[in-house]
């Protein structure tokens, strides 16, 4: 019987699973993305579905799909299992709950808490229908799991305890609040009391918080929204929930987001729900708290097109709208969808569902949605026009990396103004080496991670990966000779390559055969460009290529050898040895004069 990991490789690929959380684009054999674990703006981060694997140039990272995961959703081990066999359908052996990490204790306790809520809906025929009312359906809530938190002190709370959590459990899972009341009957309390909950899920789909918005009915007398603490409560930030990294709906939105190649984002849940509903599900929305890079980062690693949703009447405020910055600065391609009716999404969606799904195929390019809405408000006004268009627009154009971009809109903007486009490049430049040149810095790629590494370890470890890439077919071609070219930490490797064998327990050493073959295969197997002759004309050039890097292998070696050759011979002089330093003065010279054959050839 193969072990559950065995299993679930065979049932997921690399492909598929690093697919569903980045967008791959086709590169030869193989697929690339940009790396979603550093910051890149050109692709370094590779998966080969031959190999299975997948890995990074630019920051190291790689591994399988269980290392990829563990990385992705930041889990360990246990859990990256847990999450990939419930994926591939395979069944791992119960585990009894109260042996469970913390961190997947309350995986348990939240989904428990998510079931209270929404049975306690059901229950209540008047919020329900107040959903109704504001446009949902019933296939909806139940769907996306809505649910009541009833306004009592310890409804949730009295529920968990009667499922073996403790409060001290519900506390840090978010759901409890400590009681600063020394009088109190309970040292715990619910946190959402009164409101319609909407479950917050991870990428996976598992509940990780809540948002709770209030129900003015339930609110006890003389007690204001705000006094019950706002119109929303999130869950705060616990060992689940971070709110710089979640975004509500992303696990249902983030399949659409990659096909589609863009990611519609709004501001509240109605929004996002009523969006889902119409079938416009490649939306998602921030749920409550400020747009961040966090959420950013989320949505780049599946799409760089982001639709934001805006009212066309309220431009002046788009002005200050924070956030739309931010998005510009990390490099996003961003288009406004005018809201129909200059309402919020939710009620325009209710009004007409058509309309919205007609927004989206009619966005515009952010800059040029700007430039309409100016040229509208002050057409008879051409100075406003300018100050204003210098204030909205030109920051916007300063902020865009492509050059060829900016000069599009340097030209649509002179255009709309009506004068040369040379002050206004001024002032983009201006632009570029002021604020907004800093904040570009701030998100310009990291620097690669990869420790320097010396030209001989380089040399060996690209030989090594063409001899697993060609299998076999470059092995006869290292001479018994080329065995002694390498240094030792790189000997177990290639006694693996020679013996055709991975030996017991070698995961690490296969792994980094697997990762230099994939170098070996990106570097030389598109050489040269793909065409009918490719295995003729390509194969000989990767011949050439491999001969070539023997030999300076070889140089490599060489130059070391007569490095402690010298030492060596240095060292019996002082000691007087004189015997012993004849052989190694004639080794010394034979290696001498075979590194200059080896220049020699190549200066021919
Ligand atoms: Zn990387």
């Amino acid at each position: 019987m193969p072990s559950p990991v065995e299993d679930i490789k065979s049932r997921l690929s690399a492909a598929d699973v690093v697919g569903s959380y980045v967008r791959l684009v086709k590169a030869g054999q193989n697929f690339k993305a940009l790396c979603p674990f550093h910051n890149e703006k050109t692709p370094s981060f590779y998966v080969s579905p031959a190999r299975d694997i997948w890995h990074c140039f630019g920051c190291s990272k790689g591994g399988d799909i269980f290392a990829f995961i563990k990385e992705i959703e930041g889990v360990d081990f246990p859990e990256a299992l847990e999450l990939l066999a419930s994926r591939a359908g395979v069944i791992l052996k119960k585990e009894d709950p109260r042996l469970l990490t913390e961190r997947r204790r309350y995986f348990f306790l939240l989904e428990e808490a998510a079931k209270f809520y929404e049975a306690e809906l059901a229950k209540r025929r008047d919020v329900l229908d107040y959903l109704k009312e504001r446009g949902l359906k019933e296939e909806t809530i139940k769907s996306f799991r809505l649910g009541y938190a009833p306004q009592s002190w310890d409804g949730a709370l009295a529920h968990l305890r009667g499922m073996d959590f403790r409060a001290e459990e519900a506390e840090r899972a978010g759901l409890a609040i400590i009681s600063q009341n020394p009088e109190a009957r309970s040292r715990f309390y619910d946190r959402f009391r009164g409101r319609i909950m909407f479950p917050i899920a991870d990428g996976a789909g598992r509940t990780i918080g809540f948002s709770g918005r209030i129900y003015e009915k339930d609110l006890p007398k003389n007690e204001s929204p705000e006094n019950a603490g706002g119109k929303y409560i999130n869950t705060p930030n616990t060992l689940l929930f971070d709110k710089s990294r979640v975004l509500y709906l992303w696990d249902r939105a983030k399949n659409e987001i990659r096909q589609s190649d863009a990611c519609i984002l709004v501001e509240g849940q109605m929004d996002a729900l009523m969006s889902h509903q119409a079938g416009i599900r490649n939306v998602v929305a921030t749920s409550g708290t400020a747009l961040g890079q966090g959420h950013l980062n989320l949505i780049r690693r599946l799409t760089s097109k982001l639709f934001l949703a805006f009212d066309a009447d309220a431009a002046g405020e788009l002005a200050t709208k924070r956030g739309v910055d931010l998005i510009l600065s990390s490099g996003f391609d961003v288009h406004i969808m005018e809201v129909p009716g200059g309402k919020d999404p939710a009620d325009a969606i209710r009004a007409n569902p058509e309309l919205w799904a007609e927004a989206a195929r009619e966005a515009k390019p952010v800059i040029s949605f700007f430039l309409g809405i100016l040229q509208k408000h002050f057409s008879s006004d051409p100075r406003k026009l300018k100050s204003e268009t210098g204030k909205l627009v030109l920051p916007y154009i300063a902020a865009l990396e492509n050059e060829m971009e900016r000069a599009h809109w340097v030209q649509e903007t002179s255009k709309v103004l009506g004068i040369k486009e040379e002050p206004i490049w001024e002032e983009v430049k201006k632009l570029r080496l002021g604020g907004l040149g800093a904040k570009i810095t701030s998100v310009a790629p990291d620097a690669p991670v990869a420790p320097a590494k010396s030209r001989r370890d380089l040399l060996e470890e690209r030989v090594l990966g063409m001899l697993v890439w060609k299998r076999g077919e470059f092995l006869e071609k290292l001479k018994a000779t080329a065995r002694d070219f390498f240094s030792e930490h790189h000997k177990p490797l290639l006694e693996c390559v020679f013996n055709e064998k991975i030996p017991a327990g070698g995961g690490k050493l296969k792994e980094n055969l697997e990762k230099l073959a994939l170098e070996a295969e990106l570097l030389y197997g598109e050489m040269p460009a793909r065409n009918a002759s490719r295995s003729e004309a390509g194969g000989e050039k990767v011949h050439e290529e491999f001969h070539l890097l023997l030999a300076e292998l070889e140089k490599e070696h060489l130059k070391a050898r007569l490095g402690t050759l010298a030492a060596e011979i240095r060292e019996l002089e002082t000691s007087g040895e004189e015997q012993k330093i004849f052989p190694k003065l004639t080794e010394f010279k034979e290696l001498s004069q075979k590194l200059s054959n080896h220049n020699v050839k190549k200066e021919i």
